[in-house]
């Protein structure tokens, strides 16, 4: 059980909006940003930000799929692979450059701002919401994926 307005969507959430409990997220969050993570998390609480942790401690199988998402020439052969890993469906885009990520190793996170019970993957028009938990995680250390030449906007790092 968590405390707080972490908001996960277990039941109706499908992919990657099924996202991690607080709880989840802190014990596969490395030891080196797992203090950091936890008073970010508090601090978004005591302040009314309303946040949704879509993913922490990535599996290599995982990251190589997502890797293939968006350069895969057969598109079924990829969901299917995804599906076989239990992963979120692929979608048609490039969504990561790299094999080397720090969610590989637990030392990053991705947190998406929420409304009204839905969650806000896009920046544009979210700007602000985005900046409200931005804000926080970078206080407590976190680089922010939205400061990039190539801007992941829903990651932090460490
Ligand atoms: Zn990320």
């Amino acid at each position: 059980m968590y405390a707080g307005r972490n908001e996960i969507y277990p039941r109706r959430g499908r992919g990657k909006e099924r996202g991690v409990t607080r709880e989840k997220a802190l014990s596969e969050a490395d030891v080196l940003i797992r203090g950091p993570l936890a008073d970010a998390l508090a601090e978004m609480d005591e302040c009314g930000v309303p946040y949704h942790i879509a993913e922490v401690r990535r599996p290599l199988l995982t990251q190589c799929l997502y890797a293939l998402q968006g350069r895969f020439r057969v598109q079924e052969e990829l969901e299917w692979a995804c599906k076989a890993a239990g992963i979120r469906p692929p979608g048609k885009g490039v969504v990561t450059w790299t094999l080397k990520s720090k969610h590989l190793a637990g030392r990053a996170v991705d947190i998406v701002p929420v409304r009204d019970g839905t969650l806000l993957w896009d920046y544009t028009g979210n700007r602000a919401a985005y900046g409200a938990i931005a804000a926080v995680m970078i206080k407590h250390g976190f680089a922010w994926g939205g400061d990039w030449e190539t801007p992941d906007y829903p990651h932090y790092e460490m």
